[in-house]
């Protein structure tokens, strides 16, 4: 096994006050809820109409990055972790035009949703990302519950209550209950010969071998595929979003970059692409992650074509550094933050949001579309072994909560993986996901589309 990689040293950091927290978190509350009135939650003693008791005592003041074990509570048929929650008394007290909530839900929403535990954790692995094993998903396991979510449908009762009106999530379409948002990496373009050549070559069939180098030179490879997958995406009613990756040079740590280069006829395929609604993005190569300067330089190329958001090849992301880049590169959205090794919700939470800047105690400008499914995930040597039959069954629970509280279902399928001959995680699976959120009835939304909607602060 490689060595894992050193997290760079913790930069300066603002102190995270109750106030820090209570506006991070109720800045995210009334972008999931249409209408959510001003001035009515805040900490017990602030004589607010809906209260929260304060739990982490002197938590946010240090650079710990675990919280004592959650307390587990019933919530909408559901077990939910509750961190910041002595369990003592009934979660919810509701009295005439008042609600007391005993867990502090804003610590807790805050804890997930700033990813606390990644910034202040020193665990990387070998390509320098926070490892799932390390996080409190893992250890919990509660990897495909978006327990923030559930912590603001307890917000919702509260403020409901208080008010005697009812909240709505945001909508994203008429009549869709949540949306989907689908993607391809597409790292490789000319890679598809080389495994059925060195099977038969290993089989010993030198017949099959010459016949596999033949169609190599002679027809177009099985992932040069762009326009195929775009007709697979369109085949369910949605529009593709191609994560490009601009860089064909390896990494400086020999990590692979694209298989292809740029070239003005590939130009001319992404444009033709776009012009049918599908849209280009950046697939930001190795080394750009952590620094800016090599980022920027990417993410010039791309500007001209007017292409907006950003996914880190590898899906690389130091929590140190990463947001501060995107956020110095200005206003766009990136989809890096789901775990390589599990599909479900690293910052635990299934709509889009903003950030947390550590350095500044305030969010950051870019939006963040979690990645909730990618293929290499579920069949891999170093992720899950999933069998073909078992990966809808695996994701359904996952993709249900997304649905329940209306957030975007992210799912990435490489333009590799519409390989046919692929029967692990291929195609087939591709479609029977596909099929799954169109009979729930998702708004299918590119990326733009979905940053379309989040007014900056
Ligand atoms: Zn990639």
């Amino acid at each position: 096994m490689p060595a894992p990689a050193a997290a760079p040293a913790l930069p300066p950091t603002a102190p995270v006050s109750d106030e820090t927290r209570l506006a991070y978190v109720l800045r995210h509350f009334g972008l999931a809820y249409a209408g959510v009135p001003g001035h009515l939650i805040g900490y017990a003693g602030n004589q607010l109409p809906v209260t929260v008791a304060p739990g982490s005592a002197d938590f946010f003041t240090q650079n710990q990055p675990y919280p004592p074990a959650p307390y587990w509570r019933e919530w909408r048929g559901q077990r939910v972790p509750f961190f910041f929650d002595a369990g003592a008394q009934p979660l919810l007290t509701l009295t005439p035009g008042r609600a007391e909530i005993s867990a502090d839900v804003v610590s807790a929403a805050f804890y997930l949703l700033s990813g606390w535990q990644e910034f202040f954790s020193d665990a990387r692995d070998r390509h320098g990302r926070f490892p799932y094993a390390a996080s409190v998903q893992a250890r919990y396991g509660f990897v495909a519950l978006p327990v923030v979510n559930y912590y603001f449908d307890v917000l919702k009762t509260a403020v409901e209550h208080a008010t005697g009106q009812p909240l709505r999530p945001r909508p994203w379409a008429p009549g869709a209950p949540f949306a989907a948002f689908i993607s391809h990496d597409v790292d490789n373009l000319h890679g598809g010969w080389k495994a059925p050549a060195k099977a038969a070559l290993r089989a010993g069939r030198p017949l099959a071998f010459a016949r596999q180098l033949w169609r190599h030179w002679t027809r177009p490879d099985a992932w040069d595929n762009l326009e195929a997958v775009a007709t697979a995406t369109a085949q369910h009613g949605a529009r593709s979003t191609f994560f490009v990756l601009p860089q064909h040079r390896p990494g400086a740590d020999g990590t692979p970059n694209a298989d292809y280069r740029l070239t003005p006829r590939l130009w001319q395929r992404l444009g033709n692409l776009a012009k049918q609604g599908h849209e280009m993005a950046l697939h930001a190569s190795i080394g750009t992650a952590d620094n800016f300067a090599r980022f920027d330089a990417e993410r010039q190329i791309v500007l001209d074509a007017e292409w907006c958001g950003n996914r880190f090849h590898y899906l690389r992301w130091e929590s140190r550094l990463t947001p501060s880049i995107l956020n110095q590169a200005g206003d766009s959205y990136d989809s890096t933050l789901g775990f390589a090794e599990h599909f479900g919700f690293r910052n635990s939470y299934c709509h889009p949001f903003f950030p947390f800047d550590f350095q500044h105690g305030q969010a950051h400008c870019f939006l963040e579309i979690p990645l909730n499914v990618m293929d290499t995930t579920l069949h891999h040597p170093s992720y899950l072994q999933l069998g073909p039959a078992e990966i809808l069954p695996a994701l359904t629970p996952m993709l249900a909560e997304v649905e329940k509280f209306g957030g975007v279902a992210s799912v990435l399928w490489h333009n590799q993986n519409f390989d046919p001959a692929n029967v692990a995680n291929g195609p087939r699976q591709f479609h029977e996901i596909m099929g799954w959120l169109r009979g729930r009835g998702a708004a299918f939304l590119t990326g733009a589309e979905i940053w379309a909607r989040f007014p900056a602060a």
